[in-house]
């Protein structure tokens, strides 16, 4: 029987429809500027959004990485969120990249409190300072659970932004599930960010792709340090079809993964030795409390059944549904769940 691979939504491989669009790309040399996929691609992309221009760079965190380093200066401090991507997965790429540190809030399943990010900011009055140069939001928020940031706690960030002039970036690698979930446009989403990222390789299952999107001033910066960080690539085109197709064609249907998880997380919610916040399953992502043994023993003894889930934490596992799993494969999931768990109690 198939395995299941719930571990996350970048296990994805093209799908043929994919590698025909793929196989039948027109490209160049996009350092050079001249791959017409990829321009096709920045220009379609951008346009969504509602920004002058993106770039397109290989993976979500050159995509972060190249941003923080155009909208900051060494010695200058970004304020995010505790579990944001970039202050926990990109290895401490803002200190090393950037020279900046970050000022992490605490949030509520990956949504900051407004005042709190007030009260973090910090200026250059004080010699003893850091400076805070960008505030950086997630969404969905991956740590958090998959969990959308409510417009209105956008729209009140991005007023303190306003009132110290500072600008914003939203690290949107799920921004596609944010929409679809909501059915707030892309547009309606970026207009609060100065800059924006989004990646084709999650839950769009292209094979590799982010894009960074913003004014034509700011794209042009970006592209320097694009070049600076290694992600200059030449016939790029072949994978910029790849992300064309899944832009085209792969963001109504996260919906589906959407319904999956959360039949997956009610059956699991009632499941004894495990607890599920069903409040927070709002996309494709479930997280998993594990009571009675250590996560690591538990997903040992479901990989024995084909279920591969990821421990997040000795006490956590993740579950990520995407395009590879349909509904026979997760009504299996619950299944082998419940059969190891009730070995279990
Ligand atoms: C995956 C992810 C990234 C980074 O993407 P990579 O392409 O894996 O580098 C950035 N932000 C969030 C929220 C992510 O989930």
């Amino acid at each position: 029987m198939k395995r299941i691979d719930l571990r996350s939504d970048t296990i994805t491989k093209p799908t043929p429809a994919m590698v025909n669009a793929m196989m039948k790309a027109e490209v160049g040399d996009d350092v050079l500027g001249d791959d017409p996929t990829v321009i096709r691609l920045q220009k379609k992309v951008s346009e969504r959004f509602g920004k002058e221009a993106g770039l397109f760079v290989p993976s979500g965190t050159m995509s972060n990485q190249i941003a923080i380093r155009t909208h900051t200066q060494p010695g200058q401090e970004i304020i995010c969120e505790m579990g944001a991507h970039i202050f926990n997965f990109e290895g401490g790429g803002p200190a090393v990249l950037s020279g900046v540190q970050i000022r992490p809030v605490k949030g509520n399943y990956g949504i900051m409190d407004p005042e709190y990010v007030e009260e973090n900011l910090r200026f250059d009055d004080n010699v003893h300072h850091a400076p805070t140069a960008l505030i950086e939001l997630e969404n969905t928020h991956n740590r958090g659970g998959g969990t959308i940031i409510p417009m209105k706690n956008i729209q009140d960030i991005r007023k303190i932004a306003d009132k110290y002039e500072l600008p914003m970036h939203l690290d949107g690698a799920r921004i596609w599930n944010a929409h679809v979930a909501t059915h707030i446009p892309l547009q309606e989403y970026a207009q609060y960010f100065e800059s924006v990222s989004v990646c084709f390789s999650k839950g769009l299952g292209a094979p590799v792709g982010s894009m960074l999107l913003g004014s034509a001033e700011f794209i042009h910066k970006a592209k320097r340090w694009r070049k600076v960080f290694g992600g200059g690539m030449r016939q790029s085109g072949y994978l910029a079809a790849a992300a064309e197709y899944a832009f085209e064609y792969h963001i109504d249907r996260l919906i589906e993964d959407h319904a999956r998880a959360a039949f997956f997380a009610n059956e699991l919610a009632q499941m004894r030795g495990l607890a599920v916040n069903l409040e927070t399953v709002q996309t494709n992502i479930v997280m998993i409390d594990v009571l009675s043994i250590p996560a690591a023993e538990l997903h040992h003894k479901l990989m024995k059944f084909g279920l591969d889930i990821l421990p997040v934490s000795p006490t956590r596992l993740r579950a990520v549904f995407h395009l590879h799993i349909d509904d026979e494969m997760t009504e299996r999931a619950v299944n082998i769940f419940e059969r190891v768990m009730s070995d279990e109690c």
